[in-house]
């Protein structure tokens, strides 16, 4: 038996648009302020290494994961790097940060720096002299006004 007014699919779908306005902020820890504080003052990285396995993670965490080892050593990595990977970016959005469109193309790379054990992922910049290849060596541009947040590294390049 057919059943009459079955709903469709198209039924359950409804398209709302406006604007959303989300502030939040959050904090980034204890480590993760010297590490901005680093950044900010002294255009340096920051790093945590495990007592256990000696892993040095960037940015830096409270406790290795693996080993549930608490960290406490500070160890200076960077601030050349070598790029794992990376994806270039065609298509403009509007940038948090700024409130403006985000220049297009540009980079966005996991990148290890020298003396670290895990990925650092920042933007990467992008022009048609320096196409990114997978094992380069990069190296960061920091703002000139910096104020202890990621985007006082601009972006990373060719080295
Ligand atoms: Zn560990």
């Amino acid at each position: 038996m057919v059943q009459k007014n079955r709903l469709k699919r198209s039924d359950f779908i409804f398209v709302e648009s406006g604007d959303a306005f989300q502030p939040f902020q959050y904090s980034v820890g204890m480590e993760g302020s010297r590490f901005f504080a680093e950044i900010r003052d002294h255009k340096k990285f920051l790093g945590l290494r495990c007592p256990s396995c000696r892993k040095v993670y960037v940015p830096p965490r409270k406790i290795c994961g693996p080993c549930f080892k608490t960290m406490e050593e500070w160890v200076e990595v960077g601030p050349m790097g070598t790029l794992s990977a990376f994806t270039i970016l065609r298509f403009p959005f509007i940038d948090p940060e700024t409130g403006e469109k985000k220049p297009v193309p540009y980079g966005y790379g996991f990148i290890l720096l020298d003396g670290a054990s895990t990925q650092f992922q920042h933007f990467l910049k992008v022009d048609p002299d320096w196409p990114p290849s997978i094992g380069i060596r990069v190296k960061p541009v920091f703002a000139e006004d910096r104020q202890g947040k990621l985007s006082d590294i601009l972006h990373f390049e060719a080295a």
